[in-house]
């Protein structure tokens, strides 16, 4: 297979577009294709400070590097943020790996602890209890996230959410039904104390993304969470993979359907107005934000546990 562009041999052959692409002219597309992504919507403006979520995975790993060469002689600077979960035999090996990348590129890290802030590793928050892990995970992170974010004085929040898994978010969100949810993914408005969220590489395919750094030689750990075949994103993820190889470019259209509702969407309250938590001060809906309201559970979980040994 030769590559559309030149006479090399390909390495790719996007089933979507038609084209097949050798190694240079694939890491062109890519970086070329995230930069429209960041530019047409607008993500990033001269003189901001953009935190980038780095776990050290394949995704957040390619979103640092395309993100260090797209920006490179902008008036941008990028710092990396870790967050290490407490998953046993998992984060250490991706913090390791996110901390090489990082000082491989000559961007500062912080690394922010779920232990440190909250007090309790991931796996002590869900052991024993019926709820999946993602969803303490998931409150948490953000969570982490943006505090973090405030702290260092970050604009922006740039996360590696590629196609595939915006593509399981908008179909998870329509099989619980979840409008608001649903248009929640494409925030057109600013809430006070949180730091806005960019997404540079929704509308690569996973695939691309792990051929990326195999190309760009960065090492990502590919193991996977011991928690991610828990959760429902597991299936519709493996539902959205074989329609995907059964009909190339579902995952595409399911992203532009979406975006259709959204822009006919637009001028509704999808939006709720945030204030500030009763505890915290973090952003929320009710009074409590979902870290704390899930942190006031867990605290009482941990008395009643201690009392039964006294
Ligand atoms: Fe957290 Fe779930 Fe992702 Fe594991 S799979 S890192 S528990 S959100
Ligand atoms: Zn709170």
């Amino acid at each position: 297979m030769i590559c559309s562009r030149c006479s090399e041999r390909a390495i790719i052959s996007q089933r979507y577009s038609g084209f097949h692409l050798c190694q240079g002219h694939f890491i062109e597309d890519f970086e070329r294709r995230a930069a429209e992504t960041v530019q047409k919507n607008a993500m990033v403006k001269d003189g901001e400070r953009i935190a980038v979520a780095v776990s050290g995975g394949k995704d957040s790993t390619a979103l640092l590097l395309c993100l260090h060469k797209i920006l490179a002689g902008r008036d941008v600077e990028l710092i990396a943020i870790t967050v290490d979960e407490g998953i046993d035999g998992y984060r250490d090996d991706t913090i390791k790996a996110a901390r090489a990348i990082a000082g491989q590129l000559g961007i500062e890290q912080k690394i922010v602890s779920f232990r440190e802030e909250y007090g309790y590793d991931l796996d002590e928050m869900v052991r024993g209890k019926d709820a999946a892990p993602c969803t303490f995970c998931g409150v948490f992170r953000k969570n982490a996230l943006n505090k973090m974010a405030k702290r260092l004085g970050a604009c922006k929040v740039a996360t590696g959410h590629n196609l595939d898994d915006e593509a399981q978010s908008v179909m998870m969100n329509y099989l619980k039904g979840d409008i608001h949810r649903l248009m929640r993914l494409r925030p057109r408005r600013e809430q006070p104390g949180l730091v806005p969220r960019i997404k540079p590489l929704r509308d690569m395919p996973e695939k691309e993304i792990a051929l990326y750094c195999m190309v760009k030689d960065v090492f990502t750990h590919s193991r996977e969470c011991p928690y991610a075949k828990l959760s429902l994103r597991a299936d519709v993820r493996d539902m959205m993979n074989s329609l995907e190889s059964l009909f190339p470019g579902t995952k595409q259209s399911t992203m532009q359907g979406f975006e259709k509702l959204a822009e006919m969407a637009k001028g509704m309250r999808t939006q709720v107005d945030l204030r500030a938590c009763r505890k915290c001060g973090e952003p929320c809906v009710e009074e409590l934000c979902k870290a704390c309201e899930l942190l006031g559970k867990l605290n009482v979980n941990c008395i009643t546990a201690s009392l039964l040994y006294i």
